[in-house]
């Protein structure tokens, strides 16, 4: 392992002053992902900055009727949250699904958005891989497909985004605020994370020394009526094959609005705007449904290995939306 330093900052501009000073300095939250990789010798920071000291660490309401969640919020109080469960109870559910208690009493809502992928090859240093070591290939596509994407593929990478809590946030439209050596911005969750194209090893569009602060709630309605879904290999601890985060609006048995994301099929949380369009003013129905999740479905291009993920997918879509549709809205939190 390479020396490095640590440090505590007690304010956001000291953490990207330090960092502006190292080159591959990097953030440190619960270190539950960071130091197995720092352990592989797949990150080699010569700076640890400890976020804990940071004072985002607030779930607090918004002008406008949102919720903003401090970067540092520990992703079980954002599961216990009054607020969450009752307004928003799709991402209360995704945070139960992600790890266990004690790692969530660890992990931060920053953090979790930034967990590396999981894929076996990118954890096992003696084979090669695009996104640990560009340029070197990937030994997933000669190997186990199982766990890799079917959507946003690219012959360079294929390996899934493994955060829960991100495809609750894709649906709810959540907006990511960060503060970088260029000043602060306002990211849509859904252009956080990047797609692998060229350049694998970029997993997020975020600048070096720039930090997630807070992820901003918009108020909507539609969320009140909302679950999460997670089909897994085991019962805990694992990612998702295919998770589901679906919102529902129906009214005289029309829909009158739809919120979709996946989980576990694609490089980033695969926000289902096609699903979500052949909805729109349809048949609150089956058939609808299953129509809605074809049209997303169509695009799939899957792996030897990993083709079951395009029914998995299909569905759970479609078992998610009739839930939404036959349980009361109260039984959702
Ligand atoms: C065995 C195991 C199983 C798991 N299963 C799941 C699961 O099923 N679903 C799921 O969603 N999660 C799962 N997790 C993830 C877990 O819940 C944590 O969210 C995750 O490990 C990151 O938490 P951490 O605070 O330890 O991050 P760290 O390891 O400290 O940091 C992770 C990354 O985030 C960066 N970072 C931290 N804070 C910021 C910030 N504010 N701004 C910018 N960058 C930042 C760090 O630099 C690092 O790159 C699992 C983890 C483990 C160990
Ligand atoms: S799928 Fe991506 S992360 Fe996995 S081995 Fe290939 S390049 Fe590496």
């Amino acid at each position: 392992m390479n020396p490095f330093r640590y440090e505590c900052a007690s304010d956001a501009l000291g953490v990207i002053a330090l960092l502006s000073q190292a080159s591959t300095g990097t953030f440190i939250a619960g270190g539950t992902n960071l130091v197995d990789h720092v352990k592989l010798a797949e990150r080699r920071p010569d700076l640890l900055v400890d976020s804990a000291r940071l004072p985002d660490d607030q779930i607090e309401p918004l002008p406008e009727g949102g919720v903003r969640i401090g970067a540092q919020v520990r992703t079980a109080d954002l599961a216990g949250d009054r607020t969450i469960r009752a307004r928003y109870p799709v991402l209360m559910q995704a945070l139960l699904e992600d790890a266990s208690g004690q790692l969530r009493n660890v992990a931060t809502v920053g953090s979790n958005l930034l967990r590396r992928t999981r894929c076996i090859y990118f954890q096992d240093v003696s084979k090669p891989c695009n996104k640990r070591d560009p340029g070197s290939s990937c030994a997933a596509r000669e190997g186990d497909h199982r766990e890799l994407a079917i959507l946003g593929t690219s012959t360079t990478c294929s390996a899934t985004n493994p955060s829960d809590m991100a495809v609750a946030l894709a649906a709810l439209d959540a907006l990511v605020r960060t503060l970088g050596p260029a000043g602060e911005r306002t990211i849509p969750l859904t252009d956080l994370h990047r797609l692998p194209g060229h350049e694998p090893e970029r997993d997020t569009v975020l600048a070096h020394g720039e930090m997630i602060t807070a992820v901003d709630l918009p108020p909507l309605d539609v969320a009140g009526r909302s679950r999460y879904r997670k089909v897994r290999d085991g019962a805990s601890d694992t990612p998702a094959f295919v998770s589901v985060a679906a919102a529902l609006d129906v009214a005289d048995g029309v829909v009158r609005e739809a919120r979709i994301a996946l989980g576990g099929v694609a490089p980033r949380p695969w926000r289902a705007w096609k699903a979500e369009a052949a909805l729109r003013r349809m048949p609150a129905t089956e058939e609808s449904f299953c129509q809605a999740a074809d049209s997303e479905l169509a695009d799939a291009q899957p792996l030897p290995g990993n083709a079951f993920k395009v029914p998995l997918a299909r569905n759970l879509i479609v078992r998610c939306l009739l839930d939404l549709l036959e349980t009361p809205e109260e039984a959702e939190r």
